[in-house]
């Protein structure tokens, strides 16, 4: 293992990651689940003692690459801010000396969700379940599907615990869909200061909740609302499905109004996938005149890995030279191409399921990427 100065993360110290299941980890970026136990209904004091979360505060403190921490070594290494830099950044002079305790709680309420993204899976949405099942029943599981049915879950944590949770991230499910997600709001202002927490949400932009969310939401320190938006007009409809973008334009407008208050932030967070990489500059185009130039952020498609953009960085090295001209990040992404024949089919027969299974037509949806990738591809093609 590569010894260095600094891999202390700050998440390791204080954060906590629930699935759906209640499965754990200390964040989103982390490589593996931590235990089957059941996150929702244990004491965050016990989680954090779980010899794993030990074993990797001890090796990231003693300088040490902790394996399942790779993900934020492989940014470093690409020059991209990883998220233990950013977190560090954010709290680490707040927390470090302290005990470890978790402060900062990555966490939905079940899988409850009003979209099927293309590149989501039904651990985050129970609108993927009927098509996980589907794609598992492939020889050899060959997309690597784990089917989850619909699932609700409610935080079982005294009150003490729950009062200790100072940064919450809804970012891993639509808590907005949930009806769970009000009740929780209303229980933490009970039993603590909403002035002294802080919140981001992760939302489609297609919901707009109660106004009892929104008044709550006012009461925190400072919320932040992330767009998730991956394409406009017929692109998004494909990707975001069944999400219809006049919606979303409507609800995204909304909440550019609503987050002008000063304890307030908004931003874009866009997937880059194969499916968006060549219409990435028309979103943010769209984006710097609807929100006046306020943030947009790239997060890559790491799963499906089929779905990444780097499957293809040979046939698309123009189109890619271009893109990273305008956004760097992709240039970035682009030192470790994939290039892989065998992804490639994989992602060809992934989309053709998904077509077919909803309905609708990759072909006709992006017919200049089609165009590109299917000069270079070996053998029959059909999206439908
Ligand atoms: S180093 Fe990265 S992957 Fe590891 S706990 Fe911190 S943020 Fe998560």
């Amino acid at each position: 293992m590569e010894q260095t100065q600094d891999r202390f993360c700050i998440l390791a110290h204080s954060g906590l990651c629930i699935e759906s299941s209640g499965r754990f980890k200390p964040c989103c970026n982390y490589s593996t689940w931590l235990d089957s136990r059941d996150a929702y209904n244990t004491e965050p004091s016990e989680l954090s003692r779980h010899p794993e979360f030990k074993l990797i505060r001890r090796q990231l403190s003693q300088g040490l690459a902790h394996k399942g921490c790779q993900r934020c070594w492989d940014d470093e290494a690409n020059g991209l801010t990883s998220l233990r830099q950013s977190s560090n950044e954010k709290y680490r002079e707040q927390y470090e000396s302290l005990e470890p305790q978790i402060r900062i709680g990555d966490l939905g309420f079940g899988n409850t969700c009003n979209a099927a993204c293309t590149t989501c899976e039904s651990s985050s949405s129970q609108m993927w379940s009927e098509l996980d099942q589907h794609l598992q029943s492939h020889p050899g599981n060959k997309y690597q599907r784990d089917p989850h049915k619909p699932i609700k879950r409610k935080l079982n944590w005294s009150i003490s615990s729950l009062g200790r949770l100072m940064h919450l991230y809804h970012g891993q499910n639509e808590v907005l869909a949930s009806p769970d997600f009000l009740p929780f709001l209303e229980q933490l202002e009970r039993v603590s200061s909403l002035g002294e927490k802080t919140i981001l949400i992760s939302t489609n932009g297609s919901i707009w909740p109660p106004q009892k969310v929104l008044d709550l939401l006012k009461r925190f320190k400072s919320c932040h609302i992330q767009i998730s938006i991956d394409a406009l007009g017929a692109e998004n409809d494909y990707i975001r499905y069944p999400l219809k973008w006049s919606t979303v334009e409507t609800v995204t407008r909304r909440w550019i109004d609503f987050t002008q208050a000063k304890n307030m932030k908004i931003s874009m967070r866009t997937t880059v996938s194969i499916y968006n990489i060549l219409s990435l500059g028309d979103l943010r185009d769209w984006w710097n005149q609807c929100s006046g130039h306020q943030r947009m952020s790239l997060g890559f498609c790491w799963f499906p890995h089929y779905l990444s953009a780097s499957v293809f960085a040979g046939t698309l090295s123009e189109q890619l030279k271009r893109v990273s001209n305008e956004f760097p990040e992709v240039a970035k992404l682009m030192h470790n191409p994939t290039d892989d024949q065998a992804l490639a089919e994989l992602f060809w027969s992934f989309t053709n399921t998904v077509d077919e299974f909803r309905g609708l037509s990759f072909r006709e949806t992006f017919p200049t990427l089609f165009g590109l990738l299917s000069k270079s591809q070996k053998g029959a093609l059909c999206t439908i």
